[in-house]
């Protein structure tokens, strides 16, 4: 395998999964509008307005279904226009999509396909599976699909477990969640853009893997994801930054909620107990972003789309 070690690019992505995805995972009863449509419509502009202060671009992962919304396809039409990345999130993010028979995960990867292409003209080339759960008969559906590239193994320890611990929790509280928990061979998987094999947690000559973000080996591989750069603070996303940098591909992975308000934005029901990282106002939580992107350009990174960044590692892989 080729060697990275000068490499230094960064790409960033949002994962557009809108309110009812989380009120799905904590069990919760729908919010009522606008809260329900808080992420393409209060979240999404924000984190568009911080990218383009710091000129930086980025891929936005959307599921199809969200798309039938007009102001969710316009806001996806417009960014798609002026040179954002939209990549594949699925057609409907099933937690469990990964378990389904393959004819249903064919289907979901191919209607979201379709419903990006419609809205914005153009075949999305890169797919993120709902919730991080991904195995070998998903990359056989979306070789054969003709992805460029997938971006959905996350081999992060402290992620698995927390992960683990909380559908745990629901479960003995007799809470009903959507979430599944993963299979933990992904925590062998590599943390640099790799060519999946079988098992795809290996290295072979399959389709190009962009692994999310975790720290360098050295630092236990933390998980350097949104949810954890925002809450950080902004002299905590520096350190965390600091620890990931030296990676060819820093694969920092947003959603959409990182940048809601539950005050603003009306999701004060989501607060307690499901997404406490709410508690902190949106401007906040984008000053710990800002500082990680600066620390990363510090650091001597080039942002790129994963699109751009499958470019350069699928050439050498
Ligand atoms: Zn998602």
């Amino acid at each position: 395998m080729t060697s990275f070690s000068a490499l230094r690019l960064c790409a960033v992505s949002v994962d557009l999964d809108e309110i009812g995805c989380y009120t799905a995972i904590h069990g919760l009863p729908a919010l009522p509008e606008p809260a329900a449509h808080a992420v393409y419509r209060r979240a999404l502009p924000r984190l568009l307005d911080l990218f383009e202060s710091m000129s930086v671009p980025a891929t936005l992962f959307a599921s199809g279904r969200d798309l039938s919304d007009e102001t969710a396809a316009a806001r996806v039409r417009e960014a798609a226009a002026s040179g954002y990345e939209i990549g594949n999130h699925s057609f409907d993010h099933r937690y469990d999509f990964s378990r389904r028979p393959p004819a249903e995960i064919r289907a979901q990867v191919e209607d979201g396909i379709r419903s990006i292409e419609r809205v914005t003209g153009q075949r999305p080339v890169g797919f993120r599976a709902p919730g991080y759960t991904i195995n070998d008969t998903v990359f056989e559906v979306l070789e054969a699909a003709g992805v460029a590239y997938d971006s959905s193994v996350f081999p992060c320890p402290t992620y698995y477990a927390a992960k683990t611990l909380a559908i745990a929790s629901y479960l003995m509280r007799g809470r009903p969640t959507h979430s599944i928990v993963d299979d933990p061979n992904v925590l062998r998987a590599p943390a640099e853009p790799y060519r999946v094999g079988r098992p795809f947690y290996r290295e072979g000559h399959g389709l190009l893997e962009l692994p999310i973000g975790v720290t360098r080996n050295l630092t236990g591989r933390l998980p350097y994801i949104g949810t954890y750069v925002v809450v950080a603070g902004e002299t905590g996303a520096r350190v965390l930054t600091r620890c990931i940098a030296g990676r060819s591909l820093v694969n920092l992975e947003l959603h959409g909620i990182d940048a809601a308000d539950a005050h603003d934005d009306g999701l004060e029901a989501l607060v307690v107990p499901a997404q406490p990282d709410l508690r902190l106002p949106a401007t906040t939580k984008l000053k710990s972003l800002r500082a990680a992107l600066e620390t990363l350009r510090d650091q001597g990174y080039e942002f790129v789309t994963l699109r751009d960044a499958a470019r350069v590692f699928g050439a050498e892989n």
